[in-house]
């Protein structure tokens, strides 16, 4: 039996008026957590790097095992592989930001999706969980049907798109209409949309969360009618907590030290008065007037 070990039991996230936003926390392994609803975020890259060929679909297996164990009854999202870019693999055939990364590794190697998903699947039947799957770096609806149809192949039944490059965040509609799920990528989709490396802290004030074009992406996306979570660096920010709150997002995944700030900040709060910060953050013409609309009408 799986030792069921530092998960404190937390009420799940809630405005003040009691409307519901899930507040789950994103890791890159088996991270011991406390006091989560779920991960909304599991990156799995850390099984692949550093190594001259793949796990195999047993190592994989151990290692999801690890993660879906004390968190049975929970969810818990894990997201396949995201080579490329700045998480290059040799074994696979990655490239730049533009090249053969996320989803696009099943263009060059179908092999390795089919023996993660597989890996994942015999994970979920070992312990009783039911972990969600998603795709990184979806672009169309063809793409975001083909990565659905193999999980469900491998009995996994709840599929996701990753909305992190623009194209995916205009025609989110159709994308959702072939998986389960959305979410939001932030961080991606901010390098994209204002084609600036993320990691490049000179063009920082460009990847700002609070740009107004990033939002209005944001809430293209947040209007489709499927469960969309965010799940980039910007959920953990409490006041864009809040805006994506009244935006209509049904679930925010972060770094798990800032789930208490974003619990008590989105507690203070009521639905109403997140669709109002929302509204009037919109109407920002800069990231500084956003942030400082935001401040000004945050509670506290
Ligand atoms: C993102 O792009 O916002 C994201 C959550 O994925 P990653 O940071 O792993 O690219
Ligand atoms: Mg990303």
């Amino acid at each position: 039996a799986p030792v069921r070990r530092g998960l404190l039991d937390v009420g799940p996230g809630r405005t003040a008026d009691g409307h519901g936003v899930e507040l789950l926390a994103t890791i890159g392994g088996p991270d011991p957590l406390h006091g989560v609803e779920g991960v909304g975020l599991f990156r799995t890259e850390f099984l692949f790097l550093g190594r001259s060929r793949p796990p195999t679909v047993e190592e994989q297996r151990l290692a999801y095992r690890e993660v879906l164990a004390p968190l049975v009854g929970r969810k818990v999202v894990v997201r396949t592989l995201d080579a490329g870019s700045d998480k290059p693999i040799p074994y696979a055939a990655t490239g730049s930001a533009l090249g053969i990364r996320g989803i696009r590794i099943a263009r060059a190697r179908p092999d390795l999706l089919r023996d993660q998903l597989e890996a994942i699947a015999r994970a979920a039947a070992d312990t009783g969980a039911a972990p969600w799957v998603m795709a990184p770096m979806i672009a169309t609806p063809a793409e975001a049907a083909a990565f659905a149809a193999t999980a469900r192949e491998h009995g996994l039944t709840t599929a996701g798109a990753m909305v992190e490059l623009p194209a995916a965040a205009l025609r989110a509609g159709d994308i959702a209409s072939e998986v389960d799920f959305l979410s939001i990528g932030t961080n991606d989709l901010a390098q994209y949309a204002f084609a600036a490396d993320r990691h490049l802290a000179d063009l920082a004030d460009l990847v700002d969360p609070w740009q107004p074009a990033l939002l209005d992406l944001i809430a293209h996306v947040a209007k489709v009618p499927t469960h969309i979570g965010i799940c980039g660096e910007a959920a953990s920010d409490p006041l864009l907590a809040l805006v994506f709150t009244g935006l209509g997002i049904d679930s925010l995944s972060m770094t798990p030290q800032s789930l208490p700030i974003v619990r008590t900040t989105l507690a203070a709060h009521t639905l109403a008065q997140c669709r109002e910060l929302a509204a009037a953050v919109r109407r920002a013409k800069t990231p500084a007037e956003a942030r400082g609309t935001a401040r000004r009408l945050a509670v506290g």
